[in-house]
């Protein structure tokens, strides 16, 4: 138990004074944004975050405009009261938890785009995910405005994108990247896990099985993507996962590779009893 005392700030307003203040104070602020349902992915980010500035906001917020149509966004799990005790135990400084209606004016009409990088991988299936999320996190970095913002390496494309944004927009805020954190059968957590039956939650542990059998793949000498990606299909559907993508990409372009070479990354988005999955690994 940490005895510092977390407070839950509410509006945009109270957000920008306090951080502003803190600032003036010359405290370094970290910042995690989230979408709650918190496991230990997301607490070793806010760990991260700690050990790295003096001042860590975590934002919760279940963000509509990235969620496509049909997609989960009204059964999305959801469970503040449990988030809020998880980040007092960590000694988080503050939360910042803004009502459903009140990150966006009903007369929105800005959205942030990355081309070329949102329409890959993710992107293809999830058409304006990536925009509701650039446009969502760079609100937020204008309201919290902090030095660090901590992001989980379990959403490559996510943290690439972000970066990018971050760039070519001439932000001053770093991503700080964090790896990503696995249950003990290998499956990255996740909030959606919890969709699954016991079942379909033992064959989700195929995702990262498939990830660890490219690594070997490589290790054996078999560089052809294509081929690769036939053994991962094959693998994962044995467990009854639908395939929505298996790609071999570049680490920084997330442009598909013929060969697999070091530093690229294996991704893929697989559906199991309906709920899609992702991860990613770096082969090495
Ligand atoms: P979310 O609440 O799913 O929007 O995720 C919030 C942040 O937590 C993002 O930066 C994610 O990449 C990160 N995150 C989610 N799951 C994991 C995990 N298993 N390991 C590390 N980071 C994660």
């Amino acid at each position: 138990m940490n005895n510092r005392n977390t407070s839950v700030v509410k509006t945009k307003e109270e957000m920008k004074e306090t951080v502003s203040f803190l600032r003036k104070a010359g405290k370094s602020v970290g910042f995690v944004p989230t979408m709650g349902y918190l496991h230990a992915g997301h607490l070793n980010l806010v760990k991260r975050a700690k050990e790295m500035t003096d001042v860590v906001v975590v934002s919760i917020y279940v963000n509509l405009a990235q969620f496509t149509k049909g997609e989960d966004f009204s059964r999305y799990p959801r469970d503040t009261e449990k988030d809020l005790i998880f980040l007092e135990e960590l000694g988080t400084d503050l939360v910042f938890l803004p009502p459903p209606d009140r990150m966006y004016d009903n007369d929105h009409l800005t959205w942030v785009s990355v081309e070329k990088l949102e329409d890959k991988l993710c992107g293809r299936s999830r058409k304006g995910h990536f925009r509701g999320v650039a446009t969502i996190v760079l609100k937020l970095l204008h309201i919290v405005n902090p030095d660090l913002m901590f992001m989980g390496e379990k959403d490559y494309q996510q943290v690439l994108l972000l970066e990018k944004m971050l760039h070519d927009l001439d932000m001053s805020v770093k991503i700080i990247r964090c790896p990503t954190l696995r249950e003990e059968d290998g499956l990255a957590m996740s909030s959606r896990n919890c969709y699954l039956s016991p079942t379909g939650r033992r064959n989700a542990a195929v995702l990262y099985r498939s990830l660890i059998m490219a690594q070997k793949m490589y290790d054996n000498g078999i560089y052809d993507a294509a081929t690769v990606i036939t053994g991962l299909k094959k693998l994962i559907e044995e467990k009854e996962g639908r395939i929505d993508y298996i790609e071999v990409v570049d680490s920084k372009t997330l442009e598909p590779l013929p060969v697999l070479q070091k530093g690229c990354r294996i991704a893929l988005a697989v559906f199991i009893e309906g709920t899609r999955l992702i991860d990613n690994m770096e082969i090495s």
